[in-house]
């Protein structure tokens, strides 16, 4: 073989080993099937009245502790464990009479950099859909914090696990199509439920009636997420956190994450040994 067949052979292979993890997943006509069947939440911010039931729907199905105030309208709350999804009203930074209520929670990535960097594999992402941590495996590390684009899973610090939305995957394959809590409780039709194709036609179709000036969070950030939401406008106006489109390998991360903790335990070993020996030396002479 000569040496540029030898290149072309070694590119191919590399190619197959990066695509390799997901074909062997999926299949690549497994990949198709998977969209068709998975599902999707839709968010509609437009029509959504700041009602906050989706939020106490979802205090009661999880079995989440009510904090004092929190479901009060527009007193402004923040993710916590025990708050899955918060409603917010937002002030579009460009336009200051213009007003928003947000409905935020996890966004269910279709390639979840919190579960890439679980060190000890508590983050799945179910082929229904949903992103879901095992609380029985998470060991608290919170590094699905740091990794996550939209700084969703929280730490319980009296469970010493972190936690945050799943979609209701308990509702899903146990009561067969029910929607997740805060979606049945929705009095107004802001959030839809469904297979996620149907959920992306549908939130275009909703864009265009209103003559297409919306925007729609969740087909491109993070690359792509099985939660779609409508604004009104673009999401940094509104101060939402911006996620970029590039999905980050976050295998990549997790090795980076694990090489500078070998790195460090081996600096901190090293250290260790070199004052031991140094102090031994000296505690030696001394007894001398
Ligand atoms: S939004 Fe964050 S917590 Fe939810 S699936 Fe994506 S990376 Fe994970
Ligand atoms: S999908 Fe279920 S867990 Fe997630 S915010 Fe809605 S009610 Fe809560
Ligand atoms: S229940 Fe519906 S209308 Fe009420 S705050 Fe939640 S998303 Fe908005």
């Amino acid at each position: 073989m000569n040496k540029r067949a030898k290149r072309i052979c070694r590119r191919h292979f590399l190619k197959l080993l990066a695509g390799a993890p997901v074909y062997a997943a999926l299949g690549s006509v497994g990949i198709a099937h998977a969209e068709k069947r998975r599902y999707g939440k839709l968010v509609d911010t437009v029509i959504c009245i700041g009602c906050k039931r989706c939020m106490s729907a979802c205090k009661r199905w999880n079995g989440l502790n009510v904090e004092r105030d929190e479901l009060i309208t527009d007193r402004e709350t923040d993710l916590t464990a025990n708050n899955w999804v918060v409603v917010n009203l937002l002030i579009d930074s460009k336009n200051r009479t213009a007003t928003t209520y947000s409905h935020l929670a996890c966004q269910h990535c279709i390639r979840p950099a919190c579960a890439g960097v679980c060190p000890v594999k508590a983050i799945t992402k179910l082929p229904e859909g949903p992103v879901v941590i095992n609380e029985k495996k998470c060991i608290g590390c919170r590094y699905c914090f740091q990794a996550c684009p939209f700084k969703v899973p929280r730490f319980d610090f009296e469970k010493r696990v972190t936690r945050k939305c799943h979609m209701c995957y308990d509702r899903i394959p146990l009561l067969n199509y029910m929607k997740p809590a805060c979606v049945a409780a929705c009095p107004v039709g802001a959030l839809h439920f469904g297979y996620k194709p149907g959920i992306i036609i549908e939130a275009k179709r909703r864009v265009q009636q209103r003559g297409g000036s919306s925007y729609i969070m969740g087909l491109t950030e993070a690359g792509g997420t099985d939660m779609l939401t409508i604004l009104p406008t673009r999401p940094q106006d509104l101060g939402l956190v911006v996620a970029s489109e590039k999905v980050i390998n976050q295998n990549l991360d997790k090795i980076r994450i694990t090489a500078s903790g070998i790195m460090g335990a081996s600096v901190l070993a090293g250290s260790m040994y070199t004052y031991a020996a140094l102090t031994g030396e000296k505690n030696t002479k001394d007894h001398d």
